[in-house]
């Protein structure tokens, strides 16, 4: 249990010294705590310690989180694969998707979010090595869904996400944030302005970070080895 309590604040630190690094302010990286597989204690200790932003990526497990934490007041991202007979389950327990790769799943979003709770927020995952088989939209196709999430009512649009192939070299981790960072900057030439970039994870978020990510996503470095 000490141990949670010193890597929170040991990984504080490496995200700060990061961003002074990239000459960028350390508040606007966000640490986003990858609570999957971990217990709960764990992530109550965490949030105790004023962390409030976490991500789980099995709608089920998720949910179960979420009620145990009610009184917390936590923030939940969705940063699993969303399967379409899922999302009404994300529209209505999460704050954040970072998932969104097709419109006809944030179409649904948007359509089962209750609108009490206020829009979802929003990230598109980019396939941006162009992988085989993996989750995301092609770099491509990332202007036209855009476009059309930003007319759907009860999502708001707040950047971009990926999970690039594993690399073990800083210079190569940082290419694909470079290009995700490139699509986040004409998008905002069409005139799509978003302020997310969710990248970077406990291997790689230095490198994220250099190319401006808003959101690291940050699970064994902070909790230890899933269970
Ligand atoms: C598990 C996971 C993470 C965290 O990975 P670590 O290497 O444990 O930091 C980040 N993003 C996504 C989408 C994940 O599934």
């Amino acid at each position: 249990m000490i141990r949670v309590t010193e890597n929170l604040r040991k990984i504080r630190d490496l995200l700060a010294i990061s961003a002074i690094e990239a000459e960028r302010d350390p508040e606007t990286v966000n640490l986003l705590a990858v609570s999957k597989k971990q217990p709960l204690d764990k992530i109550l200790r965490v949030a105790s310690l004023g962390q409030r932003d976490f991500g789980e990526n099995i709608v089920q497990e998720g949910l179960e989180k979420i009620r145990a934490t009610t009184e917390a007041g936590l923030t939940w991202h969705f940063i699993g694969h969303l399967q379409s007979n899922k999302t009404r389950a994300v529209a209505e327990n999460f704050d954040w998707v970072h998932t969104i790769d097709k419109y006809k799943t944030a179409h649904r979003l948007s359509q089962q979010r209750p609108a009490s709770l206020g829009p979802l927020n929003a990230c598109l995952q980019v396939n941006i090595d162009n992988e085989p088989g993996k989750s995301g939209c092609a770099s491509g196709e990332v202007a036209e869904l855009a476009a059309a999430c930003i007319e759907l009512p009860n999502i708001r649009l707040r950047g971009l996400m990926c999970l690039p192939r594993i690399r073990h070299d800083f210079d190569g981790q940082r290419r694909p944030f470079a290009r995700l960072r490139e699509l986040s900057r004409t998008l905002a030439n069409s005139g799509i302005e978003t302020d997310t970039l969710s990248m970077g994870m406990t291997a790689d978020y230095r490198a994220a970070i250099h190319e401006g990510a808003t959101i690291v996503r940050i699970g064994t470095a902070l909790f230890g080895e899933r269970t």
